[in-house]
């Protein structure tokens, strides 16, 4: 399950016709290459605009959340099982976005992303600490703890989960972890899931990567990729990290 991952997270951001023109522009400039994947996360309304575009493209796909309920009286809410309905594969749970405006707490996101896996969707789980929590020396305990209420939740499956080790201060910021410092923090993520017989699993890293930091951190032995947000929205910037 382990190779070179990189997901684009869209945010809130997009339209039909922007869309339209990224969407062509990852496809006429994405090749098929063993070992290395690439996704888009688009937000719901377009997901089914994205799915037909990428149909026969070597490019994935996923939403930006998913319920943890199964269906019901949840207004707003989007299913795993609507989801995998129409073909999509991913969903990230846990964004920090999600955790800090919308009250996502740990025990929600692990059971978002239970629900992901048991729908068959792949759940993204993001974990990262934020700048308060950096500077009391809180990193490892914050994101072992985010980690292991996923893990938790899913139990066995836990090695069919994609990790995102997202640091807050970097999100958007222009501030990127220095590659040995995500490192330390990825060994000690792939350290507890390799306790889970979830080594396997990809780790990915996300926080401000563009095209020319991607380089240094992907070639860190513990980070397999990456989750970009801002730099996705240019299929130019979005395929150089890709190809580092
Ligand atoms: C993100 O939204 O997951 C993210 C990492 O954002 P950015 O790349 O813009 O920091």
């Amino acid at each position: 399950m382990r190779g070179k991952f990189v997901v684009g997270n869209w945010k809130m951001n997009g339209g039909l016709a922007a869309n339209k023109g990224l969407l062509s522009d990852l496809i006429a400039g994405w090749t098929a290459t063993p070992g290395r994947q690439i996704a888009v996360c688009a937000p719901y309304p377009y997901l089914a605009q994205v799915a037909a575009a990428l149909e026969a493209a070597p490019i994935a796909w996923g939403a930006q959340d998913v319920s943890e309920h199964e269906s019901g009286a949840f207004t707003g809410e989007v299913s795993a099982r609507m989801l995998t309905e129409f073909g999509c594969r991913y969903a990230i749970v846990g964004h920090s976005e999600r955790r800090q405006y919308f009250g996502d707490t740990d025990a929600v996101v692990a059971a978002k992303a239970a629900a992901a896996l048991a729908a068959g969707l792949t759940p993204i789980a993001c974990v990262g600490e934020t700048l308060a929590e950096r500077d009391a020396g809180a990193t490892m305990a914050v994101v072992l703890r985010q980690l292991d209420a996923v893990i938790g939740a899913v139990g066995a499956d836990a090695a069919k989960v994609v990790v995102a080790y997202e640091p807050v201060w970097a999100i958007g910021t222009g501030r990127t972890a220095l590659p040995e410092e995500a490192q330390a923090v990825h060994a000690a993520l792939r350290a507890r899931l390799e306790k889970s017989k979830a080594a396997e699993v990809p780790l990915l890293y996300g926080g401000s990567v563009k095209a020319d930091n991607a380089k240094a951190l992907f070639a860190m032995a513990d980070i397999d990729g990456g989750l970009i947000g801002g730099a996705s929205l240019k299929a130019a910037e979005f395929l150089a990290i890709a190809r580092a």
